[in-house]
């Protein structure tokens, strides 16, 4: 048993079950026992591998995307490069190598990361020393100023609640123990309001996900964003509105149980763009793989393609495909970019 599920299992004990957005946030956060700050978790070592890992062209894109929608909206000056929950720097690397040639762009940015982690905290500050990026706490201290931002896989790790269908009322998904195991149960009432009205039709024994975490993080992107233009591109798996229970848990580039090693696993679900972009037009909303052949995967990967051979020249076709075909990540993830009222579509969405 970890040692976090020894402390998890103690304090069901004293105080009774807890939500799924507490445990997950425990297992994921623990200042101790944590996933993301004990370890680093990206590459062919850790658990999991993300689109920047798979290949350098989807930051490249990513960063040309951002460049040009800072063009086409008069080149702000000074404005704010930012990233939400950075990883190893890799993402925000090859932006900033991709919009080096971008006249006037370095000059005028201020870039600013989101990391709770400390360890990648340390990882980011290294990948990234020649630009002097400042880290922020919360989210809410974004400069108030022109706001160009990115978050990949950074909301699907964020604590969500669930919530179930039973006698026609939504009652929460707790954890508790069973034969001192941890174990997944139901509150015995129902929850005030529930997850929301547009989940009034579901049928009984639905599971509907809510993610109260990301709402005040969107507020201060829409203020920001209302207040003077930008745009943010948000990544990840997921889609338009919650659908079932899709709390999962992965280890070594498996699937495992989310219960059965607290602390050692990643966790995530997935993402509901709907309750992302609440609030907000104008946005646009399309799949990982539309967006990155959009702006030009195709044409990019020929070109780099022309200095590879061998395993090298493979690789970089395997990533090619993975990234978008719908069969692997093409599909599943999702781009969601909410911009100024004023300003014209960003590329990438056609
Ligand atoms: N964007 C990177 C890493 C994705 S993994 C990439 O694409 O490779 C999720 C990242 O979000 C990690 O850096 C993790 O430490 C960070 N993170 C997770 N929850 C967070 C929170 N609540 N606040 C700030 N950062 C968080």
């Amino acid at each position: 048993m970890t040692a976090l599920a020894e402390i998890l299992i103690r304090r069901i004990r004293e105080d009774g079950p807890m939500t799924v957005a507490s445990y997950m946030a425990e297992c994921l956060m623990h200042p101790e026992h944590g996933y993301y700050t004990t370890r680093p978790p990206f590459g062919a070592q850790g658990d999991f591998v993300t689109a920047p890992e798979i290949s350098q062209m989807f930051g490249e894109l990513i960063g040309l995307c951002l460049a040009q929608s800072w063009l086409d909206q008069g080149a702000p000056a000074p404005f704010t490069l930012a990233e939400l929950g950075p990883g190893r720097g890799t993402l925000m690397a090859d932006v900033l190598r991709a919009t080096r040639g971008v006249p006037g762009f370095h000059a005028a940015m201020r870039l600013v990361l989101h990391e709770a982690s400390p360890a990648l905290r340390a990882v980011q500050a290294e990948t990234l020393r020649a630009y002097q990026p400042h880290w922020i706490a919360e989210i809410d201290a974004l400069p108030d100023q022109p706001l160009f931002l990115i978050a990949n896989e950074f909301f699907d790790a964020l604590p969500i609640h669930q919530y179930q269908r039973t006698h026609g009322q939504w009652r929460e998904r707790l954890i508790g123990l069973q034969a001192d195991h941890l174990a997944f149960g139901i509150a015995p009432d129902p929850t005030n309001g529930g997850p929301g009205p547009q989940f009034a039709a579901e049928p009984e024994g639905t599971v509907v996900e809510t993610c109260p975490q990301a709402r005040p993080c969107m507020a201060t992107i829409q203020h920001r964003l209302h207040a003077h233009g930008g745009l943010a591109l948000i990544v990840d798996y997921g889609g338009w509105r919650s659908k079932g229970d899709t709390l999962q848990a992965l280890k070594s580039h498996a699937f495992t149980d989310p219960l059965a090693e607290p602390g050692r696993a990643d966790l995530t679900a997935h993402v509901d763009f709907e309750a992302l972009a609440e609030g907000w037009a104008p946005y646009r909303y399309t799949t990982q793989g539309a967006f990155l052949i959009a702006l030009g995967i195709d044409a990019r990967a020929a070109r780099l393609a022309q200095g590879l051979t061998g395993a090298a020249l493979e690789n970089h076709h395997a990533a090619h495909h993975r990234l978008t075909n719908d069969a692997e990540m093409g599909s599943l993830f999702k781009v969601l970019a909410l911009y100024g009222p004023s300003a014209p579509p960003p590329p990438g969405f056609v």
